[in-house]
């Protein structure tokens, strides 16, 4: 907003100047001109800078009025920026004003297309402070609107929308309140993989002799409870039938699944939630084919997944960001369930211990209220974004505070943590809050099969299958905390990324901190890299793959890095995901300080706790959303 001030004032002040001028010539003197119009009429082309590019608009007046915006090009991402576009141009030609609010959730792309109008505008417009003034807000009505269904959702993320998309199924009235213009929150920016066990795909991968060593590791260790005995179990016989076929493909099944969720979360996770998580994830995918998601034909590892069991949805339109999301407010458009933008919930309303509905406010600021006669489900996401939570509940990181950004939406700001607690809810693992050693918007895929990070002096610093906290951990230690993962042709063919489908070359056009050259050396050129030293860590890398035997203990490898075009992403650690939230049970109930389900209320999603433990394996959010949204929708309808 201070951008767009300071860049409305200096229109403001080269106008006033010009317009001055122009009087002064054409006017005779002790005239007054009371013929001028507001707009020279006819249509003008404006362009303003957004989040990846120029935004191009057409702008139609007439001699007193803004009749139209048309945007003639963009290069803005998709479900994200969508609701810029939606509401910008509706609100500039309702109010007859420049000076609107930036849609928050997209800033950027807001202030790029205000700019364009503005820039548009100044080429036809005789008074520029006629259509700079604030909106007058002062006729918002206060008067309370009410609603009522049998579910109430708040959130419409990938836990909001299946929770909706279940009970609808259940032949449930649904209402989802959402607080931002935009549906998704975190999911329709995520990297889309969603980890399931699945032998179809996994008969199409190999295993490598490091892969099966690290599931006799799993099978030696001390079960902590009789659940991790079972799964240790169990697995122990899955590797036994295996070894007996003598197969090379990937081993997976959901035990292992299993054990490396409570492994890689150190033990700190509920393991009846985790049971429950890895036997429904492939359910989860079916139900998302169901509704229309298209699947890659291939199994990838996501970045910390540990293990080769990331499905990703094939890209539409060139990305694969936004489909869950898009796909399922289709679905419930279709079903007639109701979704409602820009009404953020506030306050539970509870009524004999039962939760019967929802307050809150729209956008407008006009207050409202939901009645829920089966219940309500919190599917609000975390708290990344909420620089004082982040602070308030860290303990393991020496410092979350604002200098370091997060790679969420800005509504993820635990606000159903918050109404949850203030009914009786236990919240679980709220210090354990996850970095992601990247935080960048640049890279091809979600996999890491074919990438290796390495700090600005060329060198590797951490095995990329790694944990994530691990990783990041790592990654906070290199020189100005930033690095660059290295990829090659193998992983964007053709200008297309092999793991997700998505159009990557497109993408590295926008943004500055992706470089792409046609040798390794011209490369380390571009990124200031000493090219001896990036060359010998590309050539170890590469006996690796061979070998199967990495310095830095690397299991997962795909293919060398030696096919041209080669590139280059720049990145950081970045606050992504925080694993503490409400206690649920396994049915997806909210339960209360004293241990005990508050009655009509549940949870899912990223807001809840105690099913990724210390630390969240990639790959392993997507599944838990998809998963427990739809348990909390069927359960609720019940
Ligand atoms: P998950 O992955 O758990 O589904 P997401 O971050 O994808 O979580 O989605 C959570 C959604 O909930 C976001 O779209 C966010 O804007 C929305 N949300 C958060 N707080 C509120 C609130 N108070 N009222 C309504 N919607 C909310």
């Amino acid at each position: 907003m201070k951008r767009f001030l300071a860049f409305m004032l200096t229109i403001l002040m080269i106008l006033s100047m010009a317009v001055g001028c122009k009087k002064a010539e054409e006017s005779p003197a002790n005239t007054v001109n009371t013929d001028v119009t507001l707009f020279k009429p006819g249509t003008y082309t404006g362009t303003g800078k957004g989040l990846f590019g120029d935004i191009t608009v057409e702008v139609e007046v007439d001699t007193d009025k803004i009749l139209s915006i048309n945007v003639k090009s963009h290069n803005e991402s998709g479900t994200i920026s969508d609701p810029a576009f939606d509401k910008i141009p509706k609100e500039i030609i309702e109010y007859q004003t420049v000076n609107v609010d930036a849609v928050s959730g997209c800033t950027g792309s807001s202030n790029g297309i205000i700019e364009a109008v503005t820039v548009a505008l100044e080429q036809s417009c005789n008074d520029m402070s006629k259509i700079t003034v604030a909106v007058q807000k002062e006729n918002i009505n206060v008067e309370k609107v009410n609603y009522s269904a049998d579910v109430v959702i708040i959130g419409s993320g990938g836990a909001g929308l299946s929770a909706a998309v279940e009970a609808l199924n259940a032949g449930r009235s649904v209402i989802v309140l959402e607080k931002m213009a935009g549906y998704g929150g975190n999911t329709a920016r995520a990297g889309s993989a969603l980890n399931s066990a699945d032998p179809e795909m996994q008969e199409k991968e190999e295993m490598s002799s490091g892969e099966l060593s690290r599931i006799y590791d799993i099978l030696e260790l001390q079960p902590k409870n009789d659940l991790m005995k079972g799964w240790q179990e169990t697995l122990k016989k899955e590797i036994d039938e295996y070894k007996e076929k003598g197969v090379t493909y990937l081993f997976d099944s959901p035990s292992l699944h299993k054990l490396q969720t409570y492994i890689g979360g150190d033990y700190v996770a509920d393991p009846e939630l985790i049971d429950v998580l890895a036997d429904n994830t492939l359910d989860a995918i079916n139900f998302l084919k169901e509704t229309g998601v298209k699947w890659e034909e291939r199994v990838t590892i996501a970045m910390g997944a540990t293990w080769q069991r990331s499905h990703n949805p094939s890209a539409v339109d060139g990305t694969n960001k936004g489909v869950f999301v898009n796909t399922l407010v289709d679905t419930i458009d279709k079903k007639g369930g109701q979704l409602l933008l820009e009404h953020k919930a506030e306050e539970l309303i509870m009524a004999d211990g039962k939760c019967v509905g929802v307050r809150g406010v729209k956008g407008n600021g006009q207050p409202f209220e939901v009645q829920a006669t089966k219940g309500v489900i919190i599917a609000t996401g975390g708290f990344s974004a909420n620089v004082e939570m982040r602070q308030k509940y860290n303990k393991h990181w020496a410092n979350l505070d604002e200098s370091l950004a997060t790679s969420n939406h800005t509504g993820a700001t635990g606000d159903g943590i918050i109404m949850a607690e203030n009914v009786g809810a236990e919240l679980v693992g709220m210090e354990w809050i996850q970095l992601t050693p990247w935080g960048s918007l640049g890279i091809p895929t979600a996999a890491i099969d074919n990438m290796v990070f390495v700090n600005q002096e060329g060198q590797r610093f951490v095995s990329e299958d790694n944990r994530r906290d691990v990783m990041a951990g790592e990654a906070l230690k290199q020189s100005n905390s930033h690095f660059y993962m290295i990829y090659d042709g193998h992983t964007v063919v053709d200008g297309v990324s092999v793991g997700s489908g998505k159009r990557f070359d497109e993408e590295t056009k926008k943004l500055d901190f992706v470089y792409k050259a046609d040798s390794l050396e011209e490369l380390a050129q571009k990124i200031n890299m000493p090219y001896e030293t990036l060359k010998e860590t590309i050539d170890d890398f590469n006996r690796a793959v061979e070998e199967g035997n990495d310095a830095f203990g690397r299991t997962v490898f795909a293919e060398k890095i030696d096919k041209s075009p080669f590139y280059a992403t720049y990145t950081c650690p970045v606050v992504h995901h925080t694993m503490g939230g409400i206690k649920i049970n396994t049915n997806a109930q909210v339960i209360n300080t004293d241990g005990k389900p508050i009655e009509n209320l549940y949870a899912a999603g990223e807001v809840t706790g105690g099913i990724h433990g210390s630390n969240r394996l990639g790959g392993n959010a997507i599944a838990d959303i998809f998963v427990f949204g739809r348990i909390a929708g069927q359960n609720v309808s019940k």
